[in-house]
């Protein structure tokens, strides 16, 4: 086999193998639409390839017009996935001027005025400036993680390489009167190895985006609570493990707010497990909505909630926990009209570097106060610290 035939095909075998990988984890993934459109765009660049070095009984004109359209097809595919996937908005106007541009100038260099040097520079000034556009939308979210910086330089060194070393290697070559000699000349063979260069580098890349993708969901999953979708205990305490060494170094203070429903094993034996599920849903919701973004609302156990606000105190704690109780127990639950729960509260504000598991315990002795003191109450652990607030003896001079 010569040399020539197996450059020819090095890259549409490359681009198979990855056009069925991406197709494969679109399988597992179909609420990721980008995956399919990189399955169809690596998969249709394969003939693309193979119709540049092999010819239709249909002529080498059309031959040619064939491998362009899948080329275009699969370029539109490719950075239309890669924008998608980092969350912009798909510039489908500009990828129809680049690409349409291309093939028009294609086209015309090929049946009205034909001229292989000018198709050679066209078509990959088309696909450069596609790719060019697909760094200006990743511009602005380069900074955001690894394979956005990665592919953002990709795409930058994928446009130079379709037009700076398109015009130089033409410019030192000269121009091309016909194929005789074309699939041996120094464009066709940098081309086709930087193609596959460059093709799985981005598709690497983009493997491990969407690998990301897959990590972020699962560990969305594993700390979201099924039944009212706010955190779960052990996402509670990630995230609150994250919110307390944040406000010590700030120096801010923190406080915890522990959530029990009054009697709700009477509630579910009275109106059954399914209306205590709701009740649980609506408290949720109910907490997580008062939290907002800047604290932690989480379900720790079965009708018990934990609240953790930074930039708040003992007094604005007992505020907080004192508004959603009369909230609460004065509202209605969506879906159960008639029905009324309360819910008791315990409530400890930090004390110097006490991490969570020290002020869960408080609030929890606070809640059993407010569980003994006949429930729908708020209760408070008045622990001091050690050594913070020691008022320094005043300088007499
Ligand atoms: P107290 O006022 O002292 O807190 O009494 P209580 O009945 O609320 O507390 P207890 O700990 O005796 O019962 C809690 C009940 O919560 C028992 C359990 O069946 C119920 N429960 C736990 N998880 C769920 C859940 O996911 N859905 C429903 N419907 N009930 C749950
Ligand atoms: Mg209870
Ligand atoms: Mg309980």
């Amino acid at each position: 086999m010569d040399t020539g035939l197996l450059i020819a095909l090095l890259n549409p075998t490359i681009a198979l193998a990855l056009g069925a990988a991406f197709a494969v984890l679109w399988s597992y993934q179909r609420h990721r639409p980008y995956l399919a459109a990189l399955a169809v765009s690596y998969c249709l660049s394969a003939p693309g390839f193979l119709f540049q070095y092999f010819t239709l009984p249909v002529g080498v004109a059309m031959t040619k017009l064939i491998s362009n359209i899948c080329f275009a097809i699969a370029a539109c595919c490719l950075s239309s996935a890669i924008v998608a996937r980092y969350g912009r908005r798909v510039p489908y106007i500009g990828i129809a001027v680049m690409v349409g541009g291309g093939l028009a100038a294609f086209c015309w260099f090929m049946f009205v005025q034909p001229d292989l040097t000018w198709r050679v520079l066209a078509t990959n000034f088309g696909f450069g400036g596609l790719s060019l556009l697909v760094a200006a939308e990743l511009r602005p979210v380069r900074n955001n993680g690894p394979t956005e910086k990665i592919l953002f330089v990709l795409s930058l060194l994928s446009g130079l390489n379709f037009t700076a070393r398109t015009l130089i290697v033409v410019i030192a070559h000269g121009p091309f009167p016909s194929y005789d000699g074309f699939y041996g000349s120094s464009y066709w063979t940098t081309a086709l190895l930087s193609h596959a260069l460059l093709s799985l580098l981005i598709a690497l890349c983009l493997f491990s985006a969407a690998a990301l993708d897959v990590m972020k969901t699962l560990k969305a999953e594993t700390h979201t609570d099924p039944l009212s979708g706010i955190l779960n205990r052990r996402g509670f305490e990630e995230r609150a493990a994250r919110l307390l060494e944040q406000c010590d170094k700030a120096g801010f203070p923190v406080a915890l707010v522990l959530a029990d429903l009054d009697h709700f094993k009477a509630l579910n034996d009275q109106h059954g497990h399914e209306a205590g599920d709701r009740v649980i849903v609506d408290f949720a919701a109910k907490l997580r909505a008062a939290t907002g973004a800047r604290g932690a609302a989480g379900r720790i156990g079965g009708e018990e909630f934990a609240v953790l606000l930074p930039l708040t105190d003992l007094a604005a704690a007992r505020l907080f926990a004192e508004a959603i109780r009369t909230f609460y127990s004065a509202g209605t639950i969506v879906g159960l009209p008639g029905v009324k729960v309360t819910a008791s509260f315990g409530v400890a504000a930090r004390t110097g570097k006490e991490g969570l598991p020290p002020m869960m315990r408080r609030a929890d002795e606070a809640l059993y106060k407010a569980k003994k003191n006949g429930r729908d109450s708020v209760r408070l652990s008045y622990e001091r610290p050690e050594t913070a607030f020691t008022a320094e003896p005043l300088a007499v001079g």
